[in-house]
């Protein structure tokens, strides 16, 4: 064997890009992109993004590797920026349209940003978030700002504007007879996404194209997902890229249905209009579907597989959405494993359960997804130990393998605390079952998760800091029937604030909060203590708080 030539002179490197280039080769004339009246085809969106690609690099503003940040809802320009970017060579950063401009600002500094595209609908954001920058910049450092164009609405063009340029203008302008940027190394990075802490210890995941190849075609495999799909895009694509499935509908040659707007009417017109075969959503969109009124409703003819996760399905949520005609996958996953690493996958042999015990079946998380290498559950991190396949027996959920992110830009240190022993720790607590599958019991990080988005408590916590009167803050997850978590803030005040002539109430504390957070993020209940519970060392002893907090639920 060691005689045997090596293989460089083989070497391709993986990149999902390649899916659209054989998009366009083979189904060239299959409609690529639905957006309201507008339609294109793969050969038409592969030439769209090959000109936007020599736009950007006629520009002249970026070089290898340099972020090109979004801030857009599901529309067919946000389609194509996973493809044009890096094929420019850029990496491309998709911002979560419910930040708030602290946040926004914070990102675009962090990432350095050399181009940042914002939707016509988030101007008055991305102007508050460009002040934001601007007032932190030294005169010297202007010229660095991002270049920024605007995305108009490819459909009604609203003529909006932030800045000289618009996204059709740099289509029109771009030669698709330029050659993409030409990939070397697999390894190099193909996007950057925020996972939530940003205002205090922003952390940017690093996905590269070997990661996003390999998580792509996984997840096609695994959700068994024929060619030629109809594909709803409920899911921001913000959310990991669409959990791959940007890249994923180009492999398998499918539609993609975008909506400006995840409510109930677009959902049902689109699934019926365009025959949706699959979509992915966090749980929370379950509610919506299923609280529809009538007139809003539409029948699903034919099934429309979803794959749900971000937040974990309530069994009986999952009968219902089952008995309106949705076939559901469950998976979990998060930002650092590349969207899902586990899949809740199907035995036939559950076919014949009665539909409860099925739906009970399905709320468990799963097993890995093929692009990792093993998954475990550890209850002892230092000897490595196992759990044993009771149910019962709780520990830290552990992955390894090829769709593990590559680690957090600029911030080595959390990158090597993230991992240990070549595990990616995911700080979330759960039991293996005798069959093998993960069931997620708890979460060790401080993480709340309202409506597939997450909370960092530490982000809440900064802010209920800064109000004068607060000593001490504790931010945990509360329940709440709608959006499955939602904070609940503990707090103790300082000295003679008490007795103040105006008496601290919680809805003051909830207007600070407002005014200092984004509205998702904001606690809905803040709770006025004595003394916070402490350990003899003195840390908060939050499990305590939260076991308080489940006895007040949010309707
Ligand atoms: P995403 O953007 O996909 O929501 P995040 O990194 O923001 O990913 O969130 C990941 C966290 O969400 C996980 O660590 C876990 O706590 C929670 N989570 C994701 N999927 C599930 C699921 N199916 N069931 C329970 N919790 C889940």
């Amino acid at each position: 064997m060691d005689k045997l030539p090596k293989c460089d002179a083989n070497y391709v490197p993986l990149s999902p890009l390649t899916f659209l280039y054989r998009a366009a080769a083979v189904y060239g004339s299959r409609t690529s992109v639905i957006y309201g009246g507008t339609r294109f085809t793969w050969k038409q969106t592969h030439e769209r993004c090959l000109r936007l690609a020599s736009s950007l690099r006629l520009l002249n503003i970026i070089s290898k590797n340099d972020v090109v940040s979004v801030l857009s809802p599901n529309v067919p320009a946000l389609y194509e920026m996973h493809f044009a970017v890096p094929m420019a060579g850029a990496v491309l950063n998709t911002i979560n349209t419910r930040l708030d401009a602290k946040n926004i600002a914070t990102i675009l500094r962090h990432s350095e940003a050399k181009a940042f595209f914002v939707d016509y609908q988030y101007v008055p954001l991305a102007r508050e978030a460009l002040k934001l920058l601007m007032a932190d910049c030294s005169h010297e450092a202007e010229s660095s700002l991002p270049l920024v164009i605007v995305i108009d609405d490819i459909d009604s063009p609203t003529g909006i504007r932030l800045g000289e340029l618009e996204y059709e203008q740099l289509i029109q302008m771009g030669n698709p007879e330029h050659p993409p940027h030409q990939l070397k190394e697999e390894w190099d990075p193909i996007a950057l996404n925020y996972t939530s802490g940003t205002t205090s210890a922003p952390k940017g995941v690093v996905y590269s194209h070997r990661g996003t190849y390999l998580s792509t075609l996984s997840l096609i495999l695994q959700w068994e997902m024929g060619s030629e799909p109809v594909y709803l895009w409920s899911l921001p694509m913000f959310h990991c890229n669409g959990w791959t499935f940007t890249w994923g509908v180009a492999a398998r040659g499918g539609t993609n249905v975008c909506i400006r707007n995840t409510c109930a009417v677009e959902m049902y017109r689109a699934i019926a209009e365009h025959r949706v075969t699959h979509m992915c959503c966090a749980p929370i969109v379950f509610n919506i579907l299923l609280e529809a009124r009538p007139e809003e409703r539409r029948e699903i003819a034919s099934p429309v597989h979803i794959l749900t996760g971000g937040a974990p399905p309530p069994a009986p949520l999952l009968e219902k959405i089952e008995r309106l005609g949705f076939h559901v996958t469950h998976a979990y996953g998060l930002t650092e494993a590349t969207g899902p690493a586990l899949v809740c996958e199907w035995q036939a042999k559950w076919d014949r359960l009665p539909r409860e015990h099925q739906a009970k079946l399905k709320a468990r998380q799963g097993i890995s997804v093929l692009t990792l290498a093993d998954v475990d559950v550890k209850n002892d991190m230092e000897t490595m130990r196992s759990v044993p396949r009771d149910g019962q027996t709780v520990g830290e959920i552990v992955l390894r393998g090829s769709s593990i992110m590559k680690g957090y830009f600029k911030d080595p240190e959390a990158t090597s605390k993230a991992f240990h022993n070549g595990w990616f720790q995911t700080g979330d607590v759960g039991v293996i079952h005798p069959d093998g599958y993960l069931e997620i019991k708890d979460r060790s990080k401080d993480v709340i998760i309202s409506g597939g988005e997450n909370i960092s408590s530490v982000e809440v916590e900064t802010v209920l800091y800064k109000h004068p009167k607060v000593l001490e803050a504790a931010v945990v997850a509360m329940p709440h029937n709608r959006w499955g978590e939602t904070p609940c803030a503990f707090i103790t005040l300082k000295k003679g604030a008490e007795r103040s002539e105006e008496a601290i109430r919680e809805a003051d504390i909830i207007a600070y909060c407002r005014n200092n957070l984004p509205k998702f993020m904001s606690p809905r209940k803040v709770v006025l203590m004595e003394e916070l519970p402490k350990t003899s060392t003195g840390k908060i002893q939050k499990f305590q708080l939260r076991e308080y907090a489940k006895s007040f639920t949010i309707v």
